[in-house]
């Protein structure tokens, strides 16, 4: 696996592989790597000649200072999982890489409403950030795939748009979400909480599973009102949203035969670290 900590290592490699005419998987991930990650990296291995993932913990995107300084990192033991499952070459920015111009007066980018809801509602800039980011690191890695976790179900739409809107040649893959044997969405955050937060941090894919099933016989309305009034029964959670909506525009829908795809998306803080996860509701 080659290692590159920055643009110019990541330029050869790329080129060499471009030269041999070899097809391009791109994972980007922010590190403290776990079995979520190493699903897409193994997706992108069975689907491309070269994988190449990146590690970067990207200032622009976290709306939070505390969330930035306290997000786990663990650059040695996810450089040995990368190179366990196949990946290629892992390309590692600096800020300075990434940001040469400085974090001050970023491009801006418009995606109507669907950064005006959720994520987008809660997190001011988030996806700006991420689009930012996104778009640099595509342009660098130049990959035929990029592979997304349907976790961030609104990032997945977000970069959707953003390879429409810059007429990127990129093929997005949206990939399932990995969870504990429990239920919990894998997510690199889990490791920030304590041991009891942890056991009631399972509550929130429980009950969207269990709202899974009362879809069937309950309207829309009550299904909302039940997720968010047992999540928040648990003494640990607390629900900052629970919205229902269709997969494309991620507006709330009112009725099952609203959309054909719906899904429902949560956001919960578990004490100091806030989660997020997601199901399909079958209309
Ligand atoms: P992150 O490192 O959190 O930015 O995530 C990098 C990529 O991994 C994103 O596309 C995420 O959606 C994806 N990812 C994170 N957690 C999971 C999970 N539990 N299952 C599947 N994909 C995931």
């Amino acid at each position: 696996m080659i290692i590159c900590t920055n643009k110019n290592a990541l330029f050869q490699a790329i080129d060499k592989c471009k030269a041999q005419g070899k097809t391009i998987g791109f994972v980007p991930t922010m590190g403290a790597l776990h079995a979520g990650h190493i699903s897409l990296i193994n997706r992108s291995t069975a689907e491309c000649d070269t994988t190449v993932a990146s590690i970067f913990v990207n200032p622009v995107q976290f709306n939070n200072p505390n969330d930035l300084q306290t997000y786990p990192r663990t650059l040695e033991t996810d450089l040995a999982l990368l190179e366990t499952n196949n990946c290629d070459i892992v390309f590692v920015p600096q800020v300075e890489d990434m940001y040469p111009e400085g974090m001050q007066n970023l491009e801006h980018y418009n995606f109507g409403t669907l950064e005006t809801v959720m994520e987008g509602a809660f997190r001011p800039g988030h996806f700006n950030g991420v689009a930012i980011v996104v778009k640099r690191l595509f342009d660098l890695v130049q990959a035929d795939k990029a592979f997304f976790g349907d976790k961030d179900f609104q990032q997945v739409a977000i970069v959707k748009q953003l390879v429409q809107q810059c007429t990127i040649p990129i093929q997005i893959i949206p990939c399932p979400i990995v969870r504990e044997s429990d239920g919990l969405a894998m997510s690199s955050r889990n490791v920030r909480l304590t041991a009891d937060e942890r056991i009631q941090a399972a509550q929130i894919s429980q009950t969207l599973f269990a709202a899974q099933k009362m879809a069937k016989t309950h309207s829309v309305q009550e299904v909302k009102n039940f997720v968010i009034q047992t999540i928040n029964a648990v003494p640990a959670l607390e629900v900052e949203y629970f919205d229902i909506v269709d997969d494309t525009y991620l507006q709330s829908v009112q009725s099952w035969d609203d959309a054909e795809r719906i899904v429902g998306c949560v956001a919960v803080n578990v004490g100091a670290v806030r989660l997020i996860d997601n199901v399909v509701f079958l209309s």
